[in-house]
């Protein structure tokens, strides 16, 4: 693994070269925990494959919802349509994290058009930014760059520098293209890399009563959860200023909601900062939200209080959690979604009696930049909660999925990602997505997520209906395939 930090470089590496990470696997989840501990694991290619995720819609997720940015996408108009569903998640989130009054998202793009790509685009760039600053007047200005601007060679980051000497504001450049990457989630990466380099500052001081928080965009509960440890969420990106994330360096912690997305920004606030990160994975299922809040109890030297808490939530949501297990017991379910929130949703519905019967995750990261085991999620899982069978590392190869469905027929689908919830229904298979992260967290999480699941299982009718009237656009043929007939040999490229 080459795990390389360096601050004063413009790029950050993709997770491919930095961590090892693949999106090809088909087996077990023990096999594939197995294979990242014993250096034996080796991405599988596909001989056809369907469509990929694009790492600027990854990096953009990192910056689009800090109020006072401006996003300029430096390509074609049509690399930035994925940008503008961060507005709408922006509005509808905004109430669960207490913001009544959700500013406007500031995304703008060059429109690089072809005379551009043969003159080149920097002068188109350099316009944009003046103009961005004269309308929004924001605080700082992020930079995606796309396959456009990457191939014809765009000095993106020179003309970031100019403008920041002119203008007076950061403007960060995230080398974020496409094609830089199949592991689409380098885009967080790219994207924590820039704000590490450009907006965090050095502590002023230490401060005990400040947890970071990497997260999405999910609902505030570590407020209350934190107000028993004497702390507040300083949260990472979602609803914050250039301000508020200036001085994360000062953090008493930072925890993350998902490895996947802050491994990287994680470690570089340890290494560079001196702001340890909790080690072990998020707090799904009881044994994990148990490892989790004694080790921050441990981490800010609050473990009396730590185990008060865990012990008012035992005693709270145990027997509601006891009384979902009786009623889902024999149940099975499907997980697809992005790494570690799939490896905590698997022990989630471990933990509810539900036995997961496979998971199509989209891609895995052998070990984080931390380099600890413990913030492993499927590692946990699997120890906690045993094997997990059909167990598909797949960049969303739909056609892989529909094949799997129709194989397994499980009881529930859980997605992630709302372009998947559809194939389960398509086969009559009830299929939740929730989009709140934070929602299964937890002692009560296992309850509201029981509870949903429960709700979903019992509310059929829609699915089976819409199954009796839907044409599945994949052939007979494929059906009868085995699901991973196109993933071939180990390395090479797609
Ligand atoms: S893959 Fe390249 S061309 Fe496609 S949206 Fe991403 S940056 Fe644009």
């Amino acid at each position: 693994m080459e795990n390389i930090i360096d601050l004063t470089m413009p790029e950050v590496s993709v997770r491919e070269i930095r961590l090892g990470s693949i999106t090809g696997f088909a087996g077990t989840a023990q096999e594939l925990v197995d294979g990242s501990r014993d250096g034996t694991l080796k991405n599988k290619t596909r001989s056809f494959s369907q469509c990929l995720g694009c790492s600027t819609a990854n990096a953009a997720c990192t910056v689009i919802l800090i109020q006072d940015a401006a996003v300029i996408s430096h390509g074609p108009v049509g690399c930035s349509t994925c940008l503008h569903e961060f507005a709408f998640t922006y509005r509808v989130n905004a109430p669960s994290r207490g913001v009544e009054k959700p500013t406007q998202r500031k995304v703008f793009t060059t429109n690089l058009e072809e005379k551009d790509t043969v003159y080149g685009g920097g002068e188109k760039l350099a316009a944009t930014i003046r103009e961005v600053k004269e309308r929004v007047n924001p605080s700082a200005i992020f930079i995606l760059t796309t396959c456009a601007s990457g191939i014809i060679g765009d000095d993106v980051e020179s003309v970031a520098d100019e403008a920041e000497d002119e203008l007076g504001i950061p403007i960060i450049a995230l080398f974020c293209e496409g094609f830089r990457s199949k592991v689409w989630t380098s885009g967080f990466d790219a994207g924590y890399h820039g704000i590490a380099r450009k907006i965090i500052k050095p502590a002023r001081e230490r401060r005990k009563d400040v947890i970071n928080v990497i997260n999405f965009w999910g609902s505030n509960v570590f407020a209350d959860w934190f107000e028993r440890l004497g702390a507040k969420p300083n949260y990472i990106t979602p609803y914050s200023t250039i301000e508020s994330l200036k001085y994360s360096s000062e953090a008493a912690a930072t925890i993350q909601i998902c490895p996947t997305l802050g491994s990287y920004l994680g470690a570089v606030l340890e290494k560079e900062y001196g702001v340890p990160e909790l080690r072990t994975a998020p707090p799904y299922g009881i044994a994990q939200t148990e490892r989790w809040f004694k080790e921050l109890g441990q981490l800010l030297g609050k473990e009396a209080e730590a185990e008060a808490f865990l012990a008012e939530q035992r005693a709270e949501f145990t027997p509601k959690i006891e009384s979902l297990r009786e009623k889902l017991k024999g149940k099975t379910a499907y997980v697809t979604a992005g790494a570690a929130h799939g490896h905590g949703l698997l022990s989630v519905l471990a933990e509810l009696g539900i036995k997961p019967i496979g998971a199509a995750i989209f891609h895995h990261d052998p070990l984080y930049d931390n380099g600890c085991e413990e913030s492993d999620a499927l590692a946990q899982a699997v120890r906690d909660y045993g094997d997990v069978k059909n167990f598909n590392v797949c960049n969303k190869q739909e056609f892989e999925l529909v094949n799997i469905l129709n194989r397994l027929r499980p009881d529930v689908m859980l997605a992630r990602h709302g372009g998947m919830t559809l194939w389960g229904a398509k086969f009559g298979i009830p299929t939740l997505l929730i989009g709140d992260e934070h929602f299964g967290m937890g002692y009560e999480g296992l309850v509201k997520y029981g509870e949903r699941i429960l709700e979903t299982i019992e509310n059929d009718e829609f699915v089976k209906n819409l199954e009796k009237h839907t044409i599945n656009p994949y052939s007979k043929w494929w059906l009868e395939q085995q699901p991973f007939a196109f993933l071939g040999t180990e390395g090479g490229d797609e």
